[in-house]
């Protein structure tokens, strides 16, 4: 998405930064990297006002946010439907988009007795950077 798209949404100028931010970046952000990030665009942005705004355009589906366990939430430019792989040795995220096998929804929902509607899944473990220092 280019800065010009990013205007034609019709944002505020502060959402239109955070959401800036977000795409720009290579990786999936803590609201505080956003807030760094934002401030540099914007250096009078709060951090109340980027959080509110991250809130905003989550609910709007320009970005989605992801949890791991009980680290802090982190925000992702791609709102559809991916997977994950978590570095465990340096925390690094990247997207994965590949299809489910079907076999393995169905399998979930067997053992659910759920009536399946989406599956995600995070591959953890060590990225290629880290298993270059072993
Ligand atoms: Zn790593
Ligand atoms: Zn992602």
């Amino acid at each position: 998405m280019s800065n010009k798209e990013i205007q034609d949404l019709g944002l505020t100028k502060q959402r239109e930064v955070v959401l800036q931010v977000i795409r720009d970046a290579e990786s999936h952000m803590t609201a505080n990297e956003v807030f760094a990030g934002a401030k540099q665009l914007l250096p009078s942005i709060s951090f109340a006002t980027v959080y509110n705004s991250l809130r905003y355009l989550k609910d709007a589906g320009h970005i989605a946010e992801i949890q791991f366990g009980n680290g802090a939430s982190r925000f992702d430019r791609m709102p559809h439907r991916h997977d994950h792989a978590i570095c465990t040795k340096c925390g690094k995220l990247v997207d994965i988009e590949m299809e489910h096998p079907k076999e393995l929804v169905k399998m979930a929902a067997k053992y659910s007795h759920f009536k399946p509607e989406s599956l995600e899944f995070t591959l953890r473990g060590i990225c290629p950077e880290c298993m270059e220092k072993i």
